[in-house]
């Protein structure tokens, strides 16, 4: 046995999931490593609601806009204005917003490193072992191997996470949207149809054929974006589409990156021994908007609670909790979005009926209310029936548009 120095558990990944869950487990008294590779922001349209707010503790300084109203575009070019009453949607940059989430957690008492996951294996006592790579400051001196030990690892390295393909055999059928977006001066003189505290959603098959595009303030600059399972569709293309028919083709822009998002939660996040999975890793972004940002933070922090029983009880049983817990919660509004997603965003002519459904004032408020709220409203049965209706309706050509 060597003797490598010792973790009650190793957090690979310090995104909104992994610093949430280091910071979780140092506040409750464990002694945690949360191992970064850093050096690159991730690319994200930066929109958070305020149950993450409220929940998570984000000081007001780290919104860069408040979006009061969003604005959902058809093909045809019909807009619906949809104002999110008594409330905002944060926007946040994910520069600021995620070193914020990982000095916090350091600040808790977990130990930060930069590293780069590379592998698992397991000492002769059976105590995992973590190995990663630090990049050498110098480039004519190498990069240095690094290993610990860990009693549990949490795996919130993002999609296509290395952990979970190094412990979780189904972590590999991981299906994915590519979302691309650009980020952009805000001009001193923007077009007159802009406004710096609305988000603007494109339902046009000529931005995305399976999702939708975006222009989300963020005060200084903006998000210009698009995202697509179609691995055919040029997302440049269409974003530089989307500048043009906005007046915002010669803006000066400051980035340009993408990455994928995973479609559907992993069916299993755990190992049934000491590796649990959270945020991107496990697939949690909801369908339809693409949100992952609050998901990955509520999956780092049961993912601390499940990993945290696992340390005082040793039953390896306690790590399937994270995902129970998760569904059990969210798994609903997950499957509404997927069908949502399925049914609504596969052809022009449905996403025309999706825009017009959302003049509906019942639609808003319960569509809203999922969102800022992170629940099914439950408030007022009559509102669901008149949807239903509605919906029906809609699918049957009933109400024209
Ligand atoms: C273009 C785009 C726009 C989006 N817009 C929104 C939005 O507006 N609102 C929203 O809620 N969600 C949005 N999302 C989704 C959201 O960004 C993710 O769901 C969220 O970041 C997931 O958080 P996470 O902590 O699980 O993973 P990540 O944020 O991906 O963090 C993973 C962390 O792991 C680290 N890491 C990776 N590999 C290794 C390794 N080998 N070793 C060590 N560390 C490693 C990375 O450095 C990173 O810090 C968007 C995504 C994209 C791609």
């Amino acid at each position: 046995m060597n003797s490598y120095e010792l973790f009650d558990a190793v957090v690979v990944g310090g995104g909104p999931a992994g610093a949430t869950a280091a910071g979780d487990l140092a506040r409750l008294g464990h002694k945690v490593l949360l191992l970064d590779r850093a050096g690159r922001i991730k690319p994200c349209g930066g929109a958070i609601p305020p149950r993450l707010i409220q929940d998570f503790e984000i000081p007001d300084e780290l919104l860069v806009a408040k979006a009061k109203s969003a604005r959902m575009i058809s093909p045809k070019n019909n807009k619906v204005d949809i104002p999110i009453e008594g409330g905002f949607v944060g926007m946040v940059d994910r520069d600021q917003f995620d070193e914020w989430l990982r000095v916090r957690a350091a600040n808790d008492g977990c130990e930060r490193r930069v590293g780069n996951f590379e592998k698992l294996s397991r000492d002769t006592d059976g105590v995992s072992i973590v190995h990663y790579m630090v990049r050498s400051s110098n480039k004519n001196e190498p990069n240095t191997s690094m290993a610990v030990k860990a009693k549990a690892i949490i795996g919130a390295d993002g999609a296509k996470s290395g952990v979970g393909r190094a412990a979780i055999p189904s972590a590999k059928d991981v299906e994915y949207v590519f979302a691309y977006h650009e980020i952009v001066r805000t001009p001193d003189l923007p077009p007159a149809d802009f406004d710096g505290s609305r988000c603007d959603v494109f339902y046009q098959g000529t931005i995305s054929p399976d999702f939708y595009g975006w222009i989300f303030p963020h005060g200084k600059t903006m998000s210009i974006g698009t995202g697509s399972a179609d691995k055919g569709f040029s997302l440049r293309s269409a974003v530089a589409d989307l500048k043009k028919i906005t007046g915002l083709e010669n803006i000066e822009m400051l980035r340009h990156e993408g990455a994928p998002l995973p479609m559907k939660p992993l069916k299993k996040w755990d190992n049934n021994r000491d590796v649990v999975l959270a945020g991107d890793a496990a697939g949690v972004v909801a369908p339809a908007s693409g949100e992952g940002i609050y998901y990955a933070m509520v999956g780092g922090r049961l993912a601390a609670e499940s990993v945290s029983e696992l340390l005082l009880t040793n039953n390896p049983k306690s790590l399937a909790k994270a995902r129970k817990r998760f569904m059990r919660e969210h798994g609903k509004v997950f499957l509404v979005l997927g069908i949502m997603q399925w049914f609504w965003y596969i052809s022009d002519k449905r996403r025309e009926r999706f825009v017009k459904i959302c003049e509906d004032k019942d639609v808003q408020k319960l569509t809203f209310d999922a969102y800022m709220n992170k629940k099914l409203a439950k408030r007022d049965p009559l509102a669901h029936i008149r949807i239903f209706f509605k919906d029906l309706a809609h699918l049957f050509g009933l109400i024209k548009v």
